[in-house]
């Protein structure tokens, strides 16, 4: 959000801004989640941790986006002196931050049109999606629903949930509910018992999704009381999942481990839902080490998503090809459990849709013959279309030109087996 104050920044060397970061991260209890949120780093104060750039320095003072603040843990996961942090970049905001480009909207998927109560997006038939918070342990500058996250007029107060409880009640269809915002995980144990009991009380409700950033931002918040809640509701009534946000291997620590191991005693499986960010995680060398760690973790990969069109997102949006080319890159390197889908949520309220690579060539009528490319080895090799099948036309064709070209390579990496 804008300022309406000017701020003449100062300019700290990276040893300044190391001496700074040891007097805060000692000046409290570092493992208590309460003193962490207390401790957070907000706006201007950046400037006493990082050796700022030109461009953060304006993409702080000017950012048309949500608040600007981090745990001091995050903030210790990142690098003074390193302005390419990849962490740097997901708490600092910077030049591109203040503009709001043409292709851009603060609600490219048209949650609010699809929304029949506060805080409720019902999209899918069975599925609908509860903000249940406006706040989070950090507000990450690439976030997708920054037009409510870290905005105070935003909050749910218990008339608006249980007029959302009141619409899943009336909908029988609603098997699902996502608890999201900001973060669940931020409301006190207290809030999210009862949030949670008013979902276990409805029939039809049968799962509920977490989806909070805590086990990266502040995986203290993690604490035993908070899994005893959940398990409580992790019932043969409801199940609970959790879908988390790691976007880059220097977030998994040993701390998000422990954070994770206790959501799984507590019966939560764990997915991760990255995004994929220009400068932080673009090459498929970067999203293999994140997926390797995040199995180390016991996290299984879900969604790798194609950032959406936000207001001052262009400093942070890759070329379409290079989601494919990292899935590309990912098969055959690490076991599928590892490999997310990429996912395009579609402007204009269209939900989501995956892009794969194009290991699917075709199909070859003649011969009843599928052809596809290994993600392995880039060779070629045929399947057939069992012989009494009626689906013929169901697949793209494939050309006699291309046919010729291929097959022979790929009956002789096959051993002529099918003709
Ligand atoms: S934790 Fe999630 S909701 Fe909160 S700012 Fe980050 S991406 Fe947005």
């Amino acid at each position: 959000m804008k300022t309406s104050q000017p701020h003449s920044f100062v300019s700290l060397s990276g040893e300044e801004c190391s001496a700074n970061r040891a007097a805060l991260f000692s000046s409290f209890v570092w493992n208590d989640y309460k003193a962490q949120l207390q401790n957070r780093v907000r706006g201007f104060e950046l400037e006493r941790y990082f050796a700022l750039t030109e461009s953060e320095k304006i993409g702080i003072a000017d950012t048309i986006r949500l608040n600007v603040s981090a745990t001091p843990y995050y903030v210790s996961l990142t690098n003074p002196d390193d302005l390419e942090d990849p962490i740097r970049k997901m708490i600092v905001p910077r030049e591109a931050e203040s503009v709001f480009s043409p292709e851009e909207s603060p609600d490219p998927l048209h949650e609010e049109r699809l929304s029949p109560v506060k805080g409720l997006t019902h999209m899918y038939p069975d599925r609908v999606l509860l903000f249940t918070n406006h706040e989070c342990s950090v507000y990450c500058r690439h976030c997708m629903r920054g037009r409510k996250v870290s905005d105070s007029k935003e909050r749910m107060l218990t008339g608006d949930l249980d007029a959302a409880f009141e619409y899943i009640e009336s909908r029988k269809e609603i098997r699902d509910v996502v608890l999201s915002g900001g973060d669940p995980l931020n409301l006190s144990d207290s809030k999210i018992d009862w949030i949670l009991e008013r979902l276990e009380r409805i029939d039809h409700v049968r799962i509920c999704r977490l989806g909070t950033r805590n086990p990266v931002t502040l995986p203290f918040r993690i604490t035993s009381e908070l899994c005893s809640i959940i398990e409580s509701h992790n019932t043969d009534r409801l199940s609970i999942f959790c879908n988390t946000q790691f976007n880059h291997a220097n977030e998994c620590t040993k701390e998000a481990k422990e954070a994770v191991l206790k959501l799984l005693k507590a019966g939560v499986s764990v997915g991760n839902q990255c995004v994929l960010l220009k400068g932080i995680n673009d090459s498929g060398e970067a999203m293999l080490e994140l997926h390797k760690k995040l199995l180390e973790l016991r996290i299984r990969a879900y969604y790798m998503y194609d950032p959406e069109l936000i207001p001052g997102s262009r400093g942070f949006r890759t070329p379409l090809a290079k989601g494919i080319e990292i899935i590309s890159y990912l098969r055959g390197k690490i076991g599928g459990m590892g490999i997310p889908q990429f996912v395009n949520d579609l402007p204009g309220g269209g939900g989501k849709i995956t892009l794969t690579p194009d290991w699917y060539l075709g199909y070859y009528k003649p011969e009843r013959m599928h052809v596809f490319r290994s993600a392995l080895r880039g060779t070629y090799h045929l399947s057939p279309e069992p012989p009494d099948s009626d689906r013929e036309e169901f697949y793209p064709s494939l050309s006699a030109e291309t046919w010729e070209r291929i097959a022979p390579n790929a009956l002789s990496a096959q051993g002529k087996k099918f003709l």
